[in-house]
């Protein structure tokens, strides 16, 4: 590609970018294509001669473009939201036009610095202590096995990553059954197995681990001849938002010396707003904190902040140096790949600083506040409906809600996505089928609430 057909192209790319988000607000949400249709259209094999880009422009606005399910459409409500602000799509673009593998300091020095500087100003915009030193890492699943994987090794001296587990009693993990499956697969991976993953059974409004229960279980498998080796805690967990009292249970924790790390894949987000902070009181404790900046914030996927207290401890889980990965002549210098599971990193960073910049911290604070005042509001209009029950509170902007039977609660959400107006999902409440509705789409505007209602409304009348 010559270079002046790269630069017309990449306008053309950025055009249609433009229009594809201009015109979301009249698209279905989800995408209405049937499975193996995409797959169909697609010919087995590649083509032996290159072709014409023009064609294969129009391929992906034939192909691809009518089967994708529209992430920022404004009126996403189902899972939790990917949203990818304009601005962080144009550090993208930079970020993928210069391509670079930031693996190491000097592979990229100004992706590193900045990744450390950006790390500083999200730590601090949701309020943990200064001791806290983050990275990027990819998912929240990949912060989570981190952690998982740090546990392990401090509960067995640094020795796992060489011996195996073989040679050691069991170890346990202590979480409750609100936590994403992100835990489960750590578990998996990690070779602790979920065997010995011990959920704790919750209590109170906020659904978070029994401190009692859990200190009960530490000592009891204390007893028992295993060894305890961390917690894993949530504030806004994916099912009901369910959030743990981080003070006592990190507490209970600790004091019988175990790493912890908090899930807060979602809700971290909306620690920027002091007022919500209240969620999560004694994280500051915490060991390890994760939150997905590519979820409720605004940064593109992928990017999940990762903060620790002691990043000694993640290197020394996960560094590993032959001569080749070496940086000579720079002493004190990070290399965020010794901070993470893959080596190779992407230049993350850049689309942080974009959207922090342009937006400001009070920008983003307005818009998560309006979601969960527009949440608030929607479930208190669901509420006083006929036939509609509110299953579960607000923990900021997610709530759940089912009509009478469950048969009619699964024809309703099926009849919702169907529709195409609004995307919304399920979940299961202590067995019960029940709707998710979280508001957290970066366009989304208090009318878009409105419809929500009046689709919910039209529809479960006529299931
Ligand atoms: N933790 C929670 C609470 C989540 O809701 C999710 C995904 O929605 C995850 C972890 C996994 O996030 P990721 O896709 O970044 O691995």
């Amino acid at each position: 590609m010559t270079p002046e057909d790269f630069e017309s192209w990449s306008r053309r790319a950025a055009e249609w970018g433009a229009r594809y988000r201009a015109g979301l607000r009249d698209k279905p949400v989800r995408a209405q294509t049937r499975p193996g249709e995409i797959y169909q259209a697609v010919p087995p094999m590649p083509p032996m001669e290159g072709e014409a880009l023009e064609r294969i422009f129009e391929d992906f606005e034939r192909i691809i473009a009518p089967g994708m399910t529209h992430w920022q459409h404004p009126r996403f409500f189902a899972y939790f939201p990917a949203n990818a602000a304009p601005v962080s799509v144009l550090a993208e673009y930079l970020v993928t036009a210069m391509a670079a593998q930031c693996m190491l300091w000097q592979t990229s020095p100004a992706a590193t610095e900045l990744e450390t500087r950006m790390m500083e100003w999200l730590r601090d915009a949701i309020g943990l202590p200064e001791v806290f030193k983050g990275v990027i890492q990819d998912s929240a699943s990949s912060a989570t096995l981190a952690a998982t994987l740090v546990m392990r090794e401090r509960a067995l001296g640094w020795q796992g990553n060489t011996r195996g587990l073989c040679a050691h009693p069991q170890l346990r993990v202590y979480c409750s059954a609100e936590v994403h499956t992100s835990v489960d697969r750590a578990l998996w991976v990690s070779g602790i197995g979920t065997d010995n993953l011990v959920r704790i059974p919750t209590m109170g409004p906020r659904h978070g681990i029994d401190p009692q229960a859990l200190e009960a279980a530490i000592t009891a498998d204390r007893a028992a001849g295993h060894l305890p080796a961390g917690l894993i805690a949530c504030t806004g967990g994916t099912s009901i938002g369910a959030c743990d009292d981080l003070g006592a249970v990190i507490a209970v924790a600790q004091s019988h010396g175990l790493y912890t790390h908090v899930d807060a894949a979602w809700a971290g987000a909306a620690m920027i707003c002091p007022e919500f902070r209240e969620l999560w009181g004694g994280v500051e404790a915490a060991d390890s904190v994760v939150f997905n900046p590519h979820k409720w914030l605004g940064a593109s996927f992928d990017c999940s902040a990762h903060l620790v207290r002691d990043p000694e401890a993640l290197v020394r889980t996960l560094a590993i140096q032959p001569e080749f990965l070496k940086t000579q002549g720079h002493d004190g210098i990070v290399n965020y790949s010794e901070w993470s599971i893959p080596l190779g990193r992407r230049f993350r960073a850049l689309k942080l600083w974009f959207l922090m910049r342009f937006h400001g911290l009070e920008g983003l604070r307005g818009m998560i506040r309006n979601h969960v005042r527009w949440a608030g509001d929607l479930c208190e209009k669901l509420r006083a409906v006929d036939g509609i029950e509110i299953v579960t509170e607000p923990v900021l902007s997610l709530f759940t809600f089912a009509l009478q039977d469950e048969a009619r609660t699964r024809a309703l959400v099926q009849a919702i996505n169907d529709d195409g107006r609004i995307y919304l999902t399920q979940t299961a409440v202590a067995g019960r089928f029940a709707i998710r509705f979280q508001a957290g789409s970066f366009e989304m505007e208090e009318r878009d609430a409105e419809m929500a209602f009046d689709v919910i409304t039209e529809l479960a009348a006529r299931v």
